[in-house]
């Protein structure tokens, strides 16, 4: 697949976003796996009001990158997940869960449950 525009954005896209419950399971055992130095690292970064509780905003990327969300995955690739950086990418098709919903990640879910 050809690059995204993500370099720069500072992690626009990445505000609080569904997840199921095999997700969350898949992050928590991502979470468990950092070395307590990183994982105090990513916690205590200010962010944004609204801005995913993992994102690296230090390093403008993803800090949970290869547990992320399948919403995570399928942004600016479906109709109802456009960036506006690169719209034309966005298929006809909108994306929806096919996992069972667990809540969402930022509002529901927080640092004290990783
Ligand atoms: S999990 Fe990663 S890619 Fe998804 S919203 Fe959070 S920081 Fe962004």
């Amino acid at each position: 697949m050809e690059s995204l525009p993500c370099q720069g954005c500072k992690g626009m896209c990445c505000g609080p976003v569904p997840v199921s419950e095999q997700e969350l399971k898949n992050i928590k055992k991502k979470i468990k796996m950092m070395s307590p130095k990183n994982r105090l690292e990513l916690e205590n970064q200010i962010r944004y009001y609204g801005t995913c509780i993992f994102y690296d905003q230090v390093n403008d990327k993803c800090g949970i990158h290869s547990a992320r969300p399948s919403i995570c995955r399928a942004f600016v690739l479906y109709k109802n997940l456009v960036c506006f950086r690169k719209p034309e990418a966005a298929a006809a098709a909108n994306w929806n869960m096919k996992e069972v919903y667990a809540g969402i990640l930022s509002k529901d879910f927080t640092w004290k449950d990783f």
